[in-house]
């Protein structure tokens, strides 16, 4: 058997479900990805729509795809990524965890929502890569999002990749729907461009402090559950972890779908 490489972590933006079908720029950046890593032998997978108060870790051995949007064309209903889970995984993330200090349950039966498989299914076309899906908590904070990826750091030398699917801005309310090439909104730049000079210098401390710190926080995020993904890639990216941009793009004037790797 091939000795593992260390993967990276990786922050995605999975945007709208559309990134399933849809031709974008965001769309051919995933299509190509998966092919640039080292092949990993399972992937985690933190979900902005997983939500929960303590962290739950998805422990199906055939976990089932789940549709969990409204109004979109039925052809996005038919999809299905059928790969497998991997519950001795799920019970080693747990382990991981709750050595940390950060009790974890493991739900035997969670499903993939379409923050796990829109992108994975453009990453990785052939579902066969065990997939174990991670909850965030949307009355948790950055912090604590960190420590849970600091928990799973020791994975990649497993050869386990760790995602952070989520959002860099995300304010479905201000979004034009009817232009996906739209303008792009001064606010959600701002604070995109402080999001990015913050993880470009790995400045942890102010990261963390987002909230308080980074411009339009709260119009950016009116909700923090679709960037609480990114603090789990930071965090498993390492205390001395080299930041990598991968993707930059918008869509409907204010959707940031940056995408970032940490090693
Ligand atoms: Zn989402």
């Amino acid at each position: 058997m091939d000795v593992p490489i260390r993967l990276p972590s990786l922050f995605l933006s999975h945007g709208s479900p559309m990134l399933a079908v849809q031709d974008s720029p965001a769309g051919r950046f995933l299509d190509t990805l998966g092919r640039e890593l080292p092949w990993p032998k399972a992937i985690v997978v933190a979900s902005a729509h997983f939500a929960s108060e303590t962290p739950l870790v998805g422990g199906a051995a055939q976990p089932r795809t789940v549709h969990d949007f409204g109004g979109f064309p039925p052809a996005l209903y038919e999809l299905r990524y059928p790969a497998p889970g991997s519950p001795d995984l799920a019970e080693a993330i747990a382990k991981h965890l709750a050595e940390a200090g950060l009790p974890a349950r493991v739900r035997e039966d969670h499903g993939l929502d379409h923050g796990v498989w829109v992108p994975l299914r453009r990453m990785y076309p052939q579902p066969d890569i065990p997939v174990v899906p991670l909850s965030v908590m949307p009355h948790g904070d950055a912090a604590q999002h960190v420590a849970i990826g600091r928990a799973l750091a020791p994975l990649r030398d497993e050869g386990v990749l760790v995602i952070g699917s989520g959002g860099f801005v995300h304010n479905l309310g201000e979004l034009d729907w009817s232009h996906a090439d739209a303008p792009i909104a001064p606010w959600a730049d701002e604070f995109a461009q402080w999001m990015r000079a913050k993880l470009e210098a790995n400045d942890v401390d102010a990261l963390i402090d987002w909230h308080a710190r980074a411009p339009h926080a709260r119009r950016a995020h009116p909700t923090v559950e679709h960037l609480m993904p990114l603090f789990v890639a930071l965090g498993a990216g390492g205390a001395m972890a080299n930041v990598r941009t991968l993707h930059r793009s918008y869509e409907f004037g204010s959707l940031a779908l940056d995408a970032f790797a940490f090693d």
